[in-house]
């Protein structure tokens, strides 16, 4: 699953919130999240370190080739979470060498330190690194931002493969639509800190309902089609005192042309069930697809 958003939508902080990383002064208010039927989100912390953490759901952080020790070797940094299990230092090492060998990585990066890698090679041992411990889910917050084109091809090549051959499930955060439609399945698209619409990456593609959701698709650029790039006016409100009724409405090209002033506004849109193409449920939280309003 892809989720997609402008910078400050939330992406990260879901990333955060699935993987508990939060900073101190973070206040859960509500929810609930559940791998495999068991509710994680208020698990004791002991217990969600070592039963859930690296080692059901791994992740890849914003920024990862910032994320390695620079004065600590790579197998170092890799064993930790198998040393802390009990797991033996040799047999650690090992493991390590055969993750990296996965990715593509020679076996002796073991004893190399971060500054002696490539950009491409330091992105490749962040992500051997979460796949040490075998996890199920892999959070991917924005894996190529940093990277040049070609290597970004490459990393992304590799999450295809690596994705069909460990059979694993990705949640892969990115504000680039074209990059989600690589590698997605599922699309859920994210304004200001929730999801605006959701879907199978075809519907999206293909019939893209939310207003937002249809701004980001006509800023993308085509190979093919010499067609005039549009933007969305405006940027993401601040969480603090976001705009009410419906997030988007300061934005929204059809609060104003349709004359939704006093519902876009006034109340939060559900979310409405659309046809979907491919099967899969299509929703999209927007006033114009509830009945009373389509015809307006
Ligand atoms: S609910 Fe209204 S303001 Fe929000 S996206 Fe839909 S039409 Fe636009």
């Amino acid at each position: 699953m892809a989720i997609v958003g402008e910078t400050g939508s939330g992406k990260s902080t879901l990333a955060k919130l699935l993987t508990r990383v939060w900073e101190r002064n973070v206040a859960l208010v509500d929810g609930e999240v559940y791998l495999e039927g068991v509710e994680i989100l208020h698990m004791p912390e002991h217990q969600f370190r070592r039963e859930v953490r690296w080692w059901k759901i791994g992740m890849v952080p914003q920024a990862s080739m910032n994320a390695l020790n620079p004065v600590i070797t790579i197998g170092e940094q890799m064993i930790e979470p198998l040393l802390l299990r009990g797991v033996p230092k040799a047999e650690a090492l090992r493991l390590a060498m055969d993750s990296l060998e996965s990715v593509g990585l020679p076996r002796d990066t073991v004893y190399r330190y971060p500054h002696q890698l490539s950009g491409g090679m330091k992105q490749r041992v962040v992500i051997a690194m979460a796949l040490m411990t075998r996890p199920k889910v892999l959070i991917l917050d924005e894996p190529t931002s940093a990277l040049d084109v070609m290597t970004q091809a490459n990393i992304m090549n590799l999450l295809k493969e690596l994705k069909a051959r460990m059979k694993l499930s990705y949640i892969f955060i990115t504000h680039d639509l074209a990059l989600a439609s690589e590698l997605a399945d599922s699309i859920a698209v994210m304004y200001a800190g929730k999801i605006a619409e959701i879907g199978s990456a075809d519907d999206i593609y293909s019939s893209p309902a939310h207003p937002y959701t249809q701004g980001l698709m006509s800023s993308m650029p085509t190979l093919r089609i010499d067609k005039q790039l549009a933007s969305i006016p405006g940027e993401v409100p601040s969480l603090i005192s976001p705009p009410p009724g419906c997030r988007f409405h300061p934005r929204c090209p059809y609060y104003v042309e349709r004359n939704l002033k006093g519902i876009c506004d006034a109340k939060e849109p559900p979310y409405a069930e659309l046809k979907p193409w491919s099967g899969r449920r299509h929703l999209a939280a927007c006033w114009l697809y509830q009945e009373f309003i389509s015809g307006r």
